[in-house]
């Protein structure tokens, strides 16, 4: 069957449209059901469109599967505009044209497969050979427009290049940037426009001071510097950063928080770090390398298992669909880089996760694709690139535990660096719970019982160092005899009903028991997480721990006795120990390092119970639930201040550090010019070490541009009203609201109440936690449509970065106050000794901190306008620091904001005429 005779549907909150011979027409849900049981209908998104037919087994021939093949790593957003965008179609006027959009969108891709200049058909045939045997919808309509190659076709794996081996590279040379050299460097990367910016200047500068030669050992130049938005700060980092790589040979990293501006960054470098140069300055490989966790990227190893029979049914075909990706990615990254955030949630099941590394299994050189392996590649690249571009937790586990001296980051630039204290948060902290001990016992043991896929344990990576050394074999059979003490799989279900096995088993056990005996919640928000002091523990948990201690340190002596037996071999260098074998020991001896810290981690978190608390940690046990579902259970320890072990891991072996951030100080403390707060937050008081402070206003002229409304007669608790609140508000600015909630449970209550009300106005909503979508994309989504308004939690507080019309109205449900955690009152308590008043001014700093970022999404660039709605009375004034001074703030009632809102509609849509701002205006 041709395809625009096949027959196409489409469904939004405002209705269903189905289009078969007889031309379109709106039909009820349940025909539309009926039709798509009936015969394979086109569409577009199969699991939204499900969604919004109330149907979870909706299937048919889904446009974005066929786009996926088609053109494997291109970007497309996926909805009907960002469709035809795409393949360059006339964008539908409203709902009841998608239909004939879907027919002309397959048309037109099925054309493309007959195109002799087809630049994705390299793979193309081989791919949809196998499809056709996995059933694949789309294969019967494809087969017949897809011409067998006369020679065979390369395949995945032989088409990907390999990486190239480069020599180790010499220090860095010690040299000191001139004021002037920045600031001309600067204007080369900024243009003409440089000399109206003195304050981006004034920031290049004060960057330059993290580049001068160390004074002493564990003495780096720590440089905090805090610049409104629109200072320029990218531009003014990346001027003395890649004047300081160009002259001295070394590396600089900068380090994100955000997958957003980690994209920003990816464009903006080429301009500061261009080939050319690094050419003639000698240097091999790409100036500029992005580097992820290995769990980002794609493990060709698990992709291979998966295409040979790993994965059956729809998971197979997203594994030939990714295969297809793979030849043509940039770099393999599957979170954030070239795969479509899209693609995985298709597929419903957590198949994208299961073909990257997860659980650290990877071979190395005992991997048939270890020369061609994205995540080799990546690590390779970065020894001798100029920028390093990556986020926070990476550079702190790169400083921490790096292989080679070459991946150690010593020049770092923490952008977002309002974040470094979260990040350290969790890098330092130590879980002992169910989840990670089954991770630990699958890691050393392998599969077991019906456990499927390529999967190896210790004994079968190591099983030439088994042959050669007997007391190496012997460590690793110790090692798996421990482990099985470990939970392994249904520990969970053991554990609730009572009949927990093994030691650790039963310290889940009761921990479970202990956490519930002691829920003061009286058992209200089943939905939610527990957690209670590791503190007045009763002799029988103390009993159950110490066997649990003995039984992890039964499994960390013959991991250790194994690294030494390991660190042996690499000296001695028997005959068979060629290249990739000690690189494949190498990186074995890594990954049982890094274990056995995890493990005296844990010894040392049990070794505390019952004895005197240890002032330099907070530790708890918890009970993980969500949506009424136990899926965790175990003890938790944090440092009190994470950036005491930040300094150490860091700061100690860097030779310059800044923290960049339009929020590093709270807003109180800027205006009396104390930095108080941000410095010891730096961690550089842990080395005696004295930042170097920076501070820049914003050039943004807020007082005209923007306005805080701070609404006073919406009853807190009451969700209709609440829901009545947003609802208004989106409708008066006609789109474009960035909603941001403190608890998922009232995201959907109201997205439940206003979705198809909005809907019906030509007003798309979108949710996190609702539609089957995954974040990145709902924001390309959100940014691609100047209607559209779009709910979320803490995520898009922070990784929203949308210029321009799409985004004039942040409306925040309440105060974000902070969790009354057990770790948040340790830290409150803290600050009160330290610094008195009763730990309010730590939760201030914290809420004003969040109130400044969610401020921070809605004025982008110098003509951005909009309004910032707090849906709460009960704001305290002392809070209205967070906003940029001049900010208007009014309080009203919500009919005085809708017609604040309203008021600007019109000078909005003048602006959305008018070309949307390029990146460099936000520079
Ligand atoms: S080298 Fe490791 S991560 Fe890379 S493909 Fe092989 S097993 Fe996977």
């Amino acid at each position: 069957m041709a395809a625009p005779s096949l027959p196409a549907i489409h469904a939004s909150h405002s209705g269903c449209w189905l289009r078969d011979l007889a031309g379109t027409r709106p039909v009820g849900k349940g025909e539309a059901i009926m039709a798509a049981a009936d015969t394979p209908l086109l569409l577009l998104n199969a699991p939204l469109i499900a969604s919004r037919l109330g149907y979870p087994d909706l299937s048919g021939l889904d446009l974005l599967e066929l786009f996926a093949f088609v053109h494997p790593a291109r970007f497309m957003v996926p909805t009907p505009k960002g469709l035809a965008q795409a393949l360059g179609l006339a964008e539908p006027a409203s709902d009841d044209g998608v239909p004939a959009l879907l027919q002309a969108a397959a048309e037109a891709l099925l054309a493309v497969c007959e195109d002799p200049v087809w630049p994705e058909r390299e793979g193309a045939w081989s791919a949809l050979q196998s499809l056709v045997r996995l059933r694949w919808p789309w294969a019967g309509l494809l087969a017949p427009k897809i011409a067998q190659p006369q020679r065979a076709e390369r395949w995945l794996f032989s088409r990907l290049p390999e990486w190239e081996e480069a020599p180790e590279r010499p220090q860095p040379a010690q040299i000191v940037l001139g004021d002037d050299a920045i600031t001309a460097r600067l204007a080369e990367l900024t243009g003409s426009a440089a000399e109206l910016r003195p304050a981006q200047q004034a920031y290049a500068r004060a960057a330059g001071a993290m580049f001068a030669p160390r004074g002493g050992q564990r003495q780096p130049h720590v440089v905090l510097a805090q610049a409104g938005t629109g200072t320029g700060k990218t531009f003014g980092y990346l001027a003395p950063a890649s004047l300081w790589a160009e002259r001295s040979g070394g590396t600089v990293w900068v380090s994100t928080y955000t997958k957003a501006l980690q994209r920003q960054l990816r464009r903006e470098s080429r301009a500061a770090f261009p080939p050319e140069r690094a050419v003639q300055a000698g240097r091999v490989g790409p100036p500029v390398v992005v580097r992820k966790g290995r769990e980002n990227y794609l493990c060709l190893l698990n992709l291979e298992d998966a295409l040979q029979g790993g994965f059956t049914g729809r998971p197979a075909i997203m594994a030939q669909l990714v295969a297809r990706w793979a030849a043509y990615s940039q770099d393999g990254d599957m979170i954030g880089g070239d795969l479509p955030g899209w693609l995985g949630t298709l597929f419903r099941k957590r198949g994208i996760t299961a073909l990257t590394d997860q659980r650290g299994e990877c071979v190395y050189a005992g991997c048939p694709h270890f020369r061609k392996c994205f995540i080799e590649r990546a690590a390779r690249a970065s020894a001798g690139a100029e920028l390093v571009i990556a986020n926070h937790a990476l550079v702190m586990i790169n400083a921490a535990r790096a292989r080679e001296q070459s991946q150690r980051p010593t020049r770092i630039v923490f952008d977002e660096g309002h974040h470094v204290f979260e990040a350290a948060d969790s890098t330092f902290a130590a879980a002992l719970t169910g989840a990670e001990t089954v991770e630990l016992r699958r890691w050393v043991i392998g599969p077991e019982g019906n456990q499927r896929g390529r999967r190896r344990g210790l004994a079968a990576r190591l099983a030439d160092v088994a042959s050669y050394d007997d007391e190496g074999a012997r460590a690793i059979a110790d090692a798996r005899e421990a482990a099985s003490a470990l939970p392994g799989d249904g520990w969970l279900a053991r554990v609730v009903e009572g009949a927990p096995f093994g030691p650790i088993e039963d310290l889940l056990a009761e921990t479970r028991e202990l956490v519930l005996a002691r829920d003061e919640s009286g058992g209200q928000e089943a939905g939610y997480g527990l957690e209670t002091e590791a503190a007045q523990l009763g002799g029988s948990f103390i009993e159950v721990a110490g066997r649990a201690q003995e039984a992890l340190e039964a499994l960390r002596q013959p991991l250790m006795r194994l690294a030494l037996r390991l660190e042996a071999l690499i000296e001695d260098g028997p005959d068979w120990l060629d290249g990739p074998a000690r690189a494949r020991i190498e990186g074995a001896r890594g990954a049982i390092g890094w274990r056995t810290d995890l493990i005296a981690g844990w010894i040392a978190l049990l070794a505390r119970l019952g004895g005197p608390g240890d002032p330099v940690f907070v530790d708890w046990l918890a009970l993980e639930r969500s949506e009424g579902r136990e899926w965790d259970i175990g003890l938790h320890r944090r440092y009190l201040d994470p950036m005491k072990p930040f300094a150490e891991a860091v700061l100690a072996g860097a030779h310059g550090v800044m923290m960049t951030s339009a929020t590093l100080t709270d807003g109180a403390e800027t205006q009396s010019g104390e930095w108080g707060s941000a410095i010891q937050r730096s961690g550089a008081p842990y080395l005696d070490v004295r930042p170097q402070v920076f501070a820049a206003a914003s050039p943004f002229d807020y007082a005209r541009n923007a306005e805080v409304l701070i609404v006073t007669d919406v009853p807190k608790g009451d969700i209709p009203a609440l829901a009545n609140a947003y609802g208004r508000l989106i409708e008066a600015s006609g789109g474009g609201a960035l909603g941001l909630f403190t608890a998922i449970r009232r995201l959907r209550a109201v997205y439940g109440r206003i979705a198809d009300r909005l809907a019906r106005g030509g007003l798309p909503l979108f949710a996190q936690h609702v539609d089957p979508i995954d974040t990145g994309t709902l924001v390309d989504i959100f940014r691609d449509d100047p209607r559209a308004s779009l709910l979320g939690t803490d995520a898009l507080r922070d990784g929203v970065d949308v210029p321009g019309h799409s985004l004039r109205l942040v409306v925040m449900e309440q105060v974000p106050w902070p969790k009354p955690s057990i770790l948040h009152r340790a830290r409150r308590l803290a600050h009160a000794e330290k610094f008195g008043g009763g730990g309010q001014a730590h939760d201030d700093r914290i809420i004003r901190a969040r109130l400044a970022q969610a401020f921070g999404r809605l004025i982008r660039t110098g003509t951005d306008r909009g309004h910032f709605v707090v849906l709460s009375s009960a704001f305290p004034s002392r809070l209205l620091t967070a906003f940029p001074p001049g900010t208007p703030v009014r309080r009203v009632t919500l009919d005085a904001a809708l017609q604040s809102v309203a008021g600007r509609v019109s000078d909005e849509a003048s602006a959305a005429a008018q070309p949307s701002q390029t990146d460099e205006s936000r520079l």
